[in-house]
């Protein structure tokens, strides 16, 4: 059950897929098939090349970042980092319908420096990214996966990477040696703590980047760059009596970065089919940098969504001012975890907006604009679940906790255009390992499609 180790720039190689449908073989397709997404997605890397290859394979067009878009109609998607836009391009369009996601996780980052030593063991330096449930991190096999930046003939090439196998570990500190964690409970020193150790021996300067290199079949000094991030290397896993609960690292937020892509793969395949086409261009954005505020060039609160907006809008010969007054005429559905109610923890949760698992797709609202539901759009979200048939619970954050917030308010504040925000209840949210309802991958894929052509 160990992924392959994969050393790739094309989406198409990204690896095998795993055992996960094994596991439950009742599996809806819709659950297998994110199951083994998120398995074969351990970093936003990962996720986008996965994405790219879902796309590639419904016959979605890539084309270049820093190249025009077709003027003709047609599926097509961009990359850029650890984000993708992909769209269906249609002369006959009017306005957007958006689905959004992130495609990072809360994990553990490979500082620029990484080797140090202690008592004897060769460590890796780490960055904590984004807001990591610390503890859920100790005493875990853990991979190492990401990007690398390699020197070639013409060039840096970017490089997947992802050694395949369980290579870093964070022991928890022995209860004897620690007496006052019956009292005062687990502290965690992020500096201290979170170093994993790899080795024995002493860590000297150059160890990992030999350890990549040699990986990637190349030279040490070929390395310009990387940015690498631990993952838990336990696939995902159908849980509980009734087989109806799963686990798996990343379930905030691949589950609606790739229930979006498979939605809209379907979308196209119907366009092709029957001819039909939504009214409005129907988009799934995978943003990374969620869970560090959004603030980067590839980020939620940068121009990666507005820009390839206005460019489908040139390609098909509009002019700025249709194209600005069709904003007025869009969506956005920004797709992201809901907290289902924790029954050890209820009074953390507003008694009278309890969530469940397998109960339904979560509307996110917050009256002071961390979810950035409205009216207008909640009217929108709810008219479609009614058609569709698909159950929706409401979320509301207590008064006396600081609520989370998501993509959805940043592109609405950045766009003007009405956004609901939506998403599958979970638990343990930002550990390395989550916890969620199968049923729910169904209701989520269900509403995902009936949004498409939604009346707004
Ligand atoms: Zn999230």
């Amino acid at each position: 059950m160990i992924m392959e180790a994969m050393a790739a720039t094309s989406p198409g190689s990204i690896g095998t897929p795993s055992d996960t449908g094994d596991l439950a073989p009742d599996l809806s397709p819709v659950a297998a098939g994110v199951l083994e997404d998120l398995w074969l997605a351990p970093t936003p890397y990962h996720a986008v090349a996965r994405t790219s290859a879902l796309l590639v394979e419904a016959g979605f067009e890539q084309v270049p970042h820093d190249q025009p878009l077709p003027a003709t109609d047609g599926p097509r998607f961009v990359v850029q980092g650890g984000s993708l836009v992909a769209w269906i391009q249609h002369h006959t369009a009017e306005g957007y319908t958006v689905v959004g996601a992130h495609s990072d996780s809360p994990n553990l980052r490979v500082r620029t420096r990484p080797d140090v030593s202690g008592a004897g063991f060769a460590q890796i330096g780490m960055e904590i990214y984004g807001g990591v449930l610390l503890n859920s991190w100790l005493d875990r096999d853990l991979g190492l996966a990401g990007r690398v930046s390699v020197a070639g003939p013409e060039g840096p090439e970017e490089r997947l990477f992802n050694d395949g196998r369980p290579l870093l570990r964070i022991p928890q500190l022995a209860i004897h040696l620690d007496r006052e964690i019956r009292d005062s409970g687990l502290k965690l020193d992020p500096q201290k703590h979170m170093m994993p150790l790899w080795a024995l021996g002493e860590g000297t300067e150059g160890d990992l980047r030999a350890y990549v290199a040699a990986s990637l079949k190349v030279e040490p000094d070929q390395i310009l760059a990387w940015d690498l991030m631990t993952y838990d290397t336990q696939p995902p896993a159908v849980v509980g009596r009734d087989s109806d609960l799963y686990a798996s690292g990343r379930i905030d937020n691949l589950v609606s970065a790739f229930s979006a892509t498979r939605s809209l793969v379907e979308l196209a395949s119907a366009v092709h089919d029957d001819g039909s086409t939504p009214t409005r261009t129907p988009i799934v954005v995978i943003y990374d940098h969620e869970e560090i505020g959004s603030e980067s060039s590839t980020g939620a609160g940068g121009p990666f969504l507005t820009t390839i907006m206005e460019r489908i809008a040139a390609a098909r010969g509009q002019d700025r001012a249709t194209y600005l007054a069709s904003l007025a005429r869009s969506v956005v559905i920004s797709a992201d975890g809901a907290h289902a109610t924790h029954p050890n923890y209820v009074d953390k949760h507003d008694p009278s907006h309890h969530i469940a698992l397998n109960a339904g797709v979560v509307v996110k609202r917050n009256a002071n604009q961390r979810y950035a539901t409205d009216t207008t759009s909640e009217a929108f979200a709810v008219a479609a679940a009614r058609a569709a048939e698909v159950p929706l619970q409401y979320y509301i954050h207590r008064n006396d906790l600081p609520c989370g917030s998501t993509i959805g308010p940043i592109t609405a504040a950045r766009t003007g255009m009405a956004t609901v925000d939506i998403g599958v209840p979970q638990l343990a949210m930002h550990s390395a390992r989550e916890m969620a309802g199968l049923a729910d991958l169904d209701h989520l894929h269900t509403l995902l499609n009936a949004f498409w052509r939604a009346p707004k």
